[in-house]
């Protein structure tokens, strides 16, 4: 039997369906994942997605594009296939794609974690014959700390500089990543958080879904001149050590990113903390995952995919990287 998705030069496409998923090109039907730059690209004339990520991908995409959001779990039918978005815990609205189809059943499963997160949905193990998953963080060395430890560490740094009378400035990528560190203050404590306008312009398509995030300022409503001691102010990495970071004078710099696992990595350089935060599955959730799904076949994208396959063909399984244009974690896209 013929491969029910396959790569072409515009993406992943699904030939008895009539789409492609996450396309790099134009195409007519585009079912995308989620919002992240790598995987939602303009161009395409229809797209399909969760519906709860649809304000954040219209914003992506700009306010001509045509988007047609599916409530999870809701079966569609594309031409010869049945179609179905299931959460990805990634980032809101994150989702995997089910496509059926004569008794056979691939799942797509974009960008994905297994940790909680309260600013998305929970990632669902969606059994298929043929897993396409992601392999950003697939060695053995990325695990993943739980999320109290992380955030203990986070309000502790955030303490430290404000008794010393200095701001914190966190990095963070702007979509998904900041919005989780917002949610997470927020459950541990009412303070408000400044958010540089980057963050600030994704943050009403969060809560116009209904998820809580800390109070938070725009620093750029800010008066010139105020005191940023004591402060916690989110960034994207794209602002470290722009000019925008002057007005905070001797601040503390911290970083959250899964890359933060492995000291020395040069990411971590110039950044006074590293704070261990994906939103990427971690290697025991990947292997775990994996087998929950039941796929006799894997695909890998992103990363270290060709480690993945190697690893899942010693273990018995059908596994090969597939060559697709997403990124993993990279600066400014996630
Ligand atoms: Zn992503
Ligand atoms: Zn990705």
């Amino acid at each position: 039997m013929a491969d029910l998705v396959t790569l072409t030069p515009e993406g992943l496409y699904c030939q008895q369906g009539g789409f492609h998923i996450d396309p790099w090109r134009p195409v007519p039907w585009a079912l995308i994942t989620h919002a992240h730059a790598d995987h939602a690209r303009r161009g395409a004339g229809t797209y399909h997605a969760a519906r709860s990520g649809v304000g954040l991908l219209q914003g992506r995409l700009g306010p001509e594009a045509a988007i047609r959001g599916h409530a999870f779990g809701k079966p569609l039918a594309f031409g010869d296939v049945t179609v179905s978005f299931h959460p990805a815990g990634h980032v809101l609205g994150s989702a995997q794609i089910r496509i059926a189809a004569g008794g056979e059943v691939w799942v797509i499963s974009g960008d994905y974690k297994r940790d909680p997160d309260p600013s998305c949905e929970t990632f669902e193990v969606v059994p298929c014959d043929v897993f396409v998953t992601e392999a950003t963080f697939a060695l053995p060395i990325y695990r993943w700390d739980p999320i109290d430890r992380v955030m203990a560490a986070l309000l502790g740094w955030w303490d430290a500089n404000a008794a010393a009378g200095r701001a914190s400035v966190l990095f963070c990528y702007a979509l998904g990543k900041a919005q989780r560190v917002l949610a997470e203050i927020g459950v541990r404590t009412d303070r408000r958080v400044l958010v540089h306008g980057a963050i600030d312009a994704l943050l009403d398509a969060y809560r116009d879904e209904g998820v809580a995030l800390a109070p938070t300022t725009p620093v750029g409503a800010r008066v010139r001149g105020e005191s940023y001691a004591g402060e916690l102010v989110i960034a994207p990495p794209s602002a470290f050590g722009s000019p925008w970071m002057r007005r905070f004078g001797d601040a503390g710099t911290g970083f959250a990113s899964g890359w933060m696992r492995v000291r020395g990595n040069r990411r971590w350089r110039g950044f006074d903390r590293g704070f261990v935060l994906s939103d990427h599955v971690d290697w025991p959730g990947l292997l775990a995952t994996i087998e929950g799904t039941g796929a006799g076949r894997v695909l890998a994208t992103h990363g270290y995919a060709d480690t993945l396959a190697r690893y899942l063909r010693e273990v018995g399984l059908a596994a090969e990287p597939l060559e697709t244009r997403f990124d993993g974690e990279a600066e400014d896209v996630e």
